[in-house]
């Protein structure tokens, strides 16, 4: 196994390594401990053949060209911007807030040019601690009280089981808001969803004479086994080292699909339910992918403490641990051996593109050594 790299798991930190350490003539073994490649990025057709997220709706977006481009080997897409409503006071309305969201909750009437004062307005009038001290201070120096109420405050409580006065003002750094009537989520320059799914885009960047995908392996149950060339660790952080500095805590989601007899059900691919029920937010997947059929797919998604791993928890203590495990880090990738990369072994909040980009760099500096 000497003149071999080992990449552990096949989510899309693993696959975009996987496939440039195989296009420049290395032989890769793949190693997943699930059934199943793409990671948290996994799609499947259900009996119905509608295609569903597995872990929640996945929009890719991105700036990067480079990134854009090297996916789209693998993919052709189904072009699309994504939009968000918010019910709030039993109204739909636009999320990210933009001007329209404004009028409709304020029943104003302002033009473009007066949005950014009535933000303004609304923060003067508002009590907080200036500097912002944590996330409730940090978002209501940014669009003041009322705004953070409706949209932010209970969202943050169910997402996070905690009072947003324990979160960290990192959390909620900018804001996004609009002030024209722009109503997309994202304004990347690219933005979509891979025509057949991730799945299938994953599938042919594994597709390669040099890379052998192993599915249903635990990597903690072989590691001592073989020395490789290299190891692209992209599992969880403090699994690797055995948690000796203690355990990273996550976030999870129980998701929940409904299949209707119903062209479509909503009037967004994902509305945020900010104050009214127990889910965050449900997503109908059929706006997001384009496909036709009688039927449509939603899903509900309920934040849980124990899980599948799905967000980072930005608390003091486990980036106090994070930042001694990225110390050992930093000591295995100095030998050459070892390349940490991914949401999981890196213990970062990374969109797709973040972590394909990540992956892309890492790799190629390794290859350039
Ligand atoms: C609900 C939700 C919605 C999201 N929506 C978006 C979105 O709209 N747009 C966007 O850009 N990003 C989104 N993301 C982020 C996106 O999911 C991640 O950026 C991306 O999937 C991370 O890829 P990864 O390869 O780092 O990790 P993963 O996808 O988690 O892949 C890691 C793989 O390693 C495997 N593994 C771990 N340990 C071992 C081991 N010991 N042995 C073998 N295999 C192992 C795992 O099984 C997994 O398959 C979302 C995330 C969540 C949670």
């Amino acid at each position: 196994m000497k003149d071999v790299c080992v990449v552990v798991g096949a989510g899309l930190a693993g696959a975009t390594a996987a496939r440039i350490l195989a296009e420049s003539g290395e032989r890769v073994f793949v190693i997943e401990r699930l059934n199943h490649i793409a990671g948290h990025a996994y799609d499947e057709f259900d009996e119905n053949g509608m295609l569903i997220h597995k872990y929640g709706p996945h929009i890719f977006h991105t700036n990067e060209k480079k990134v854009f481009d090297f996916v789209s080997k693998f993919t052709s897409w189904h072009y699309y911007q994504h939009r968000v409503l918010s019910y709030v006071d039993g109204m739909l309305v636009p999320f990210p807030i933009n001007r329209d969201t404004i009028n409709s909750l304020f029943g104003v009437n302002i033009s473009t040019s007066e949005v950014e004062d009535f933000l303004k307005e609304e923060v003067k009038n508002s009590n907080f601690n200036n500097p912002p001290k944590n996330f409730e201070d940090m978002v209501i120096s940014q669009v003041g009280r009322r705004l953070y109420e409706k949209f932010f405050k209970n969202y943050t409580i169910k997402q996070w089981s905690r009072d947003p006065k324990e979160l960290s003002a990192d959390v909620a750094k900018r804001i996004p808001t609009r002030s024209n009537r722009d109503d997309r989520y994202f304004s990347d320059k690219y933005q979509g969803l891979p025509k057949f799914g991730y799945t299938k885009m994953v599938e042919r960047m594994l597709e390669h004479p040099k890379i052998f995908l192993v599915t249903n392996c635990d990597y903690s149950e072989i590691k001592d086994e073989f020395k490789a060339k290299l190891t692209v660790y992209t599992g969880e952080l403090d699994k690797f080292f055995g948690e000796s500095i203690g355990k990273l805590e996550y976030r999870s989601l129980d998701l929940i699909f409904e299949t209707l007899e119903e062209k479509q059900h909503q009037q967004a691919a994902v509305i945020n339910y900010p104050n009214d029920y127990d889910w965050t937010r449900i997503t109908e997947f059929k706006i997001m992918t384009g496909q036709k059929s009688d039927k449509t797919v939603l899903c509900y998604e309920y934040p849980k403490d124990e899980g599948e791993p799905y967000y980072i928890v930005m608390s003091e203590e486990n980036m106090q641990k994070r930042e001694k495990y990225m110390k050992e880090v930093e000591k295995l990738e100095k030998s050459g051996e070892y390349i940490f990369v991914g949401r999981l072994a890196e213990y970062k909040y990374y969109n797709m593109d973040q972590v394909i980009l990540a992956s892309m760099e890492k790799i190629s500096n390794w290859l350039k050594r």
